[in-house]
């Protein structure tokens, strides 16, 4: 979910200013997201989250990215903090952007917590390991939040230790501490040798300054991942307190996470109503998440894959990639921009996701008991995707052919596999009993939810 790309944005929301000073000063936890949709959305529900035990919690966003994204109504304050995008004129390559947004990004959240009197704690995006340093100056304590599940995390440790041997073969098998069996194919595509060294340098960054981290969060929960996390154990003291998405629907009552949106689900209605007239257990929801591109190619085969598993579908396709499918013929489905995805899936109609795997659609499908059709596309995952499938068991990958491009009757099959096979009442047990394991994580008493306790009550201490 993490990528090596970035967005533009627009104005932010007038407020009083004098109104918005002091409810910021008074924030107890300054939590400092990756400016990327998958990761503002666990990071905000973990910031709405800790507001349910009283503490006060400002958020931080961009400029840039505050000027377009609309807000909901929550209980933590956002805060705008410039990253320097306002003096970007030109396009910039992927080096220049974190350069830059490090630069920036130090110096106004360095600003803004030198005016803040009541702040203890900054937790901060596992990518952006240098914000510690802000904390620490500042005499306050640091927590990253992995928005990555421990598994892949695992995976980008043993990079930066040296573990993976580049090229492997393609029949090769990479055996890792604590990991089953990994194929080449696994492996994040930014580690092959052809590929700049900069991936690798910025994912490793975060391992760098770990030891000094005062608290490290994944959204994850322990029975998920429990064999890497002993694991990880053994290294740094790591505590699991997710799905963060869950623990705020489930304390709240809510079926979102859509606190900061950076696109408009304004086809909400429709598509509430097109999921009413639906029967149960019968629609596919496809979604590849908030940056993944498909080739045009490939979205003529999902077009066609689709239409020939004769299932209605619900297909998410950004604005920025509508003209891909201009003039296919998808008469069985409905085609939204964006959605509000975590209703979609707790909809009855909804009978299996085709996803690309990001971790919040995994969570959150696995949080609502969903099977999968995994066709990952980067980054982490072809991890995640093969968990899905090997390990958790609540999901089937699609096999792509030599040209990279999955074909229509795999797609079809696959779909079908899920949606009326045996096989898919085998997926659908594994995923309903993640869901359960998931939902009995976050309630009172459950491992995320203790670990969230002992953070807020260390926090407590503090005078
Ligand atoms: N999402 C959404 N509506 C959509 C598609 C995605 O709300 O139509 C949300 C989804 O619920 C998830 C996030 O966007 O929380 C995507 O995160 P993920 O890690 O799955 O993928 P990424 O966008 O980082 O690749």
């Amino acid at each position: 979910m993490f990528n090596f790309e970035h967005q533009t944005s627009i104005n932010p929301k007038k407020e009083n200013k004098k109104e918005k000073q002091s409810k910021e000063m008074d924030a107890e936890v300054v939590m400092v997201p990756y400016p990327a949709q998958g990761h503002i959305n666990p990071a905000a529900a973990l910031a709405e989250s800790l507001t349910l035990h009283g503490l006060r919690v400002t958020l931080t966003t961009t400029i840039s990215l505050s000027k377009t994204a609309t807000f909901h109504h929550t209980s933590i304050t956002i805060h705008p903090l410039s990253d320097g995008h306002e003096q970007v004129t030109q396009p910039e390559t992927v080096e220049a952007y974190f350069a830059r947004l490090k630069a920036n990004l130090s110096r106004s959240l360095a600003a803004f917590l030198d005016e803040c009197s009541q702040v203890k704690a900054v937790i901060y995006d596992s990518v952006m390991p240098w914000v510690l340093d802000i904390a620490h100056q500042r005499g306050l304590l640091g927590a990253t939040f992995f928005a990555l599940p421990c598994s892949v995390t695992a995976v980008y440790y043993h990079l930066r230790q040296g573990l993976l041997r580049f090229p492997y073969d393609q029949d090769s098998t990479v055996n890792l501490p604590a990991l089953p069996p990994l194929r080449p194919h696994h492996l994040p595509s930014f580690a092959r040798l052809d590929e700049p060294r900069f991936g690798v340098d910025l994912i490793g960054q975060q391992f760098d300054n770990l030891q000094r981290a005062d608290w490290i969060f994944f959204n994850s929960f322990h029975t998920l991942e429990s064999q890497v996390l002993d694991w990880m154990a053994r290294l740094w003291p790591v505590k699991t307190i997710g799905p963060t998405y869950l623990i705020l629907q489930k304390s709240k009552g809510l079926v979102s996470n859509h606190i900061i949106n950076l696109f408009d689900p304004k086809q909400d209605e429709a598509c509430r109503k097109w999921l009413d007239a639906k029967g149960s257990g019968s629609v596919v929801y496809v979604s590849f998440g908030s940056l993944a591109c498909l080739r045009k190619e490939q979205m003529e085969e999902l077009a066609h894959g689709l239409a020939m598993s004769n299932c209605p579908f619900l297909w998410v396709v950004r604005a920025s990639e509508m003209d891909k499918i201009k003039n296919l013929d998808l008469e069985k489905g409905l085609i939204v921009e964006w959605c509000h995805q975590p209703q979609v899936l707790a909809h009855r109609a909804v009978a299996c996701f085709l996803s690309h795997c990001g971790w919040n659609s995994t969570l959150e499908a696995l949080s609502h008991g969903v099977p999968l059709v995994a066709m990952a596309q980067q980054y982490d995952q072809p991890i995640n995707a093969m968990f899905v499938e090997d390990v958790w068991g609540f999901g089937i990958g699609v096999k792509a052919g030599e040209d990279g491009i999955v074909g229509r009757e795999e797609i079809a099959m696959r779909i079908k596999q899920v949606v009326e096979g045996d096989e898919g009442i085998e997926l659908k047990k594994n995923a309903s009993k993640w869901k359960s394991l998931a939902h009995e994580a976050v309630e009172q008493g459950g491992t995320s939810a203790t670990n969230i306790d002992e953070f807020v009550s260390a926090l407590r201490k503090i005078e």
